[in-house]
């Protein structure tokens, strides 16, 4: 199998095919649909996110004659398109041919009208690479193009694309694809190619892949070069020089069994023989993050990289509190990465801390264990300090009426459910964002049971119940909900037993009593709500034109 194969022959062909930018392909059905086309469009994102893909199912569907939410495959445009060779689908590399002569080719023809279709589709990727006599030169067949003539410019950098550019497109925002997503679409791939595969293998790839699909399929086709017959988790760490889990593990518990000349020299060791120190960064970060997780829920489902025998190994090893340091170690360390060619010294202060760091930790907690069983014993435990969901909050819960949620259950309906799952695919993403992480470890774990217009209702253990129903966390959801996905609904947790009461009582209601609406009174956030029009421009830039 040849290198960029499995990229080429699993390009979307169809809008539908495209992973991860469903708000993206709505928006460019609709101006398809209302014929309101603009000249000159503007892809920002980071690489492998769909952007030339995109423009190009673009460029096939506003020349197809039969279009009807997808091109038809069958017209003379979509056939010449289907064999790459549509004359008036015109690609350039900005990366490779950035001077002002290669723009002024393109220029030249811009007048002429199409050969074959209705618009002359112009794609320049990487547009920020061009000179800037070369910018200057397009931006004048910007400034007046012809009906015919359609510009899509995509970059991974729209900061250096100049502002008379800029103001000229209607812009899109790509983002990164969740891992979930990409592993979906890895998984059907390797279906369809009938190559059978380890889950865990998939899901490697697939973080390493940071958001970009591209990425995903080319790390997936090294693999598979070097092993055709099946996806393996040990040819996929060989072959990148990744540590496998055990020995992560291993590291991390020897670390905090204060091993430390060992545990350098391990990873001076893992160095010289080429192995990705990042990587290892990371994926103790995932570690940790996923013995925190069961060491809340012991739950095996949320486990991804660590088995439950694995993650109760490192929660021997190390108290919680100690396993939250680490995380703002590590997530220090790599964020180092970023700006620093030293990375080894750093990544060696780092454990180094982890080490010291958790001695003086794990004194605390026992304390705080020992204060903790002396609680139990008169029963009045309130606060539990050690819980790593909330930050020391003082949980004021307020008991919710079930009778208010009944209502809410029998208003709910599937659809808004399924709509508002986003939320929970995307929830990945917060982990490493930490302005954003609490929303991450507040719903992390929790179930969607139900959605009405106007509220969601999930279910959690008890502590975390408590955690999303006490005021001040639920309002900061209420509000992270809003503004990250534009959902503006009250979010009600409850536990397993409510929910099991509530799902008896709701069986019990007749169904006239379904679909009622329910008032449900929202949070105030701003002085003002956010218009529609706002919204949409926070998305899109300024350049937005409004539709109707
Ligand atoms: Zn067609």
């Amino acid at each position: 199998m040849g290198y960029q194969v499995l990229y080429r022959t699993y390009r979307p062909s169809k809008f539908s095919e495209v992973v991860g930018q469903d708000y993206i392909i709505k928006t460019l059905l609709n101006a398809i649909k209302k014929d309101k086309i603009a000249h000159a469009y503007l892809f920002a994102g980071p690489r492998g996110t769909g952007k030339t893909s995109v423009a190009k199912l673009f460029g096939k569907a506003i020349n197809c004659e039969n279009f009807n939410d997808e091109a038809c495959d069958e017209c003379p445009n979509c056939k010449a398109f289907l064999e790459n060779n549509h004359p008036d689908i015109i690609e350039l590399d900005a990366a490779s041919n950035n001077s002002v002569e290669d723009i002024r080719q393109i220029i030249e023809q811009v007048p002429y009208a199409p050969m074959l279709g209705k618009y002359k589709v112009y794609i320049i990727d990487e547009v920020h690479m061009l000179s800037t006599s070369a910018f200057n030169a397009l931006l004048k067949t910007l400034e007046e193009p012809p009906s015919h003539v359609i510009f899509i410019l995509a970059t991974t950098d729209p900061q250096k694309v100049i502002p008379t550019v800029l103001s000229r497109c209607q812009r899109y925002n790509f983002s990164k694809i969740t891992t979930f997503e990409i592993k979906k679409r890895m998984m059907e791939i390797l279906d369809k190619e009938a190559i059978p595969y380890d889950e865990k293998a998939v899901g490697q790839i697939a973080r390493m892949a940071e958001g970009g699909m591209r990425d995903a399929l080319s790390i997936l086709e090294q693999c598979l070069s070097y092993n055709d017959a099946e996806l393996r988790l040990e040819d996929v760490e060989h072959i990148f020089g990744l540590t496998s889990t055990e020995v992560e593990v291993d590291l991390l518990v020897k670390i905090h069994q204060q091993q430390i000349a060992e545990t350098i020299s391990t990873l001076r060791a893992m160095y010289e023989q080429g192995m990705d120190t990042k990587k290892l960064a990371v994926d103790l970060l995932e570690i940790v993050k996923e013995a925190l997780i069961y060491s809340d829920s012991a739950n095996d489902r949320l486990l991804n990289k660590i088995s439950p025998i694995e993650a109760q190994e490192i929660l021997r090893n190390v108290s919680i509190p100690g396993l939250l340091q680490d995380a703002n170690n590590l997530e220090d360390v790599i964020s180092k990465e970023r700006q620093n060619q030293n990375f080894l010294v750093y990544f060696e202060m780092c454990l180094i801390n982890m080490a010291n760091i958790k001695t003086a930790k794990n004194v605390e907690y026992k304390e705080v264990q020992e204060v903790k069983e002396i609680k139990e014993e008169k029963q009045e435990v309130k606060v539990e300090e050690t819980k790593p969901v909330v930050e020391e909050v003082e949980i004021k819960t307020n008991e919710i009426d079930q009778d208010f949620i009944l209502k809410l259950l029998l208003a709910a309906n599937r659809d808004l459910r399924i709509a508002d799952l986003i939320i929970y695919n995307k929830l990945d993403l917060y982990l490493y964002e930490p302005e954003k992480r609490k929303f991450y470890q507040l719903l992390i774990g929790t179930e969607l049971l139900a959605s009405s217009k106007d509220a969601m209702i999930v279910v959690g253990d008890k502590k975390q119940v408590d955690s999303i129903n006490e005021e001040n966390n639920n309002k900061e959801l209420y509000k992270f909900v809003n503004e990250e996905f534009g959902i503006d609904k009250m979010i009600y947790a409850i536990t397993n037993e409510q929910k099991d009461k509530l799902i008896t009582r709701y069986k019990a209601t007749p169904i006239s009593e379904r679909n009622k609406p329910v008032y449900v009174e929202k949070y105030q956030l701003a002085p003002k709500e956010k218009t529609k029009e706002e919204k949409l421009r926070e998305l899109f830039g300024d350049n937005l034109k409004i539709e109707e």
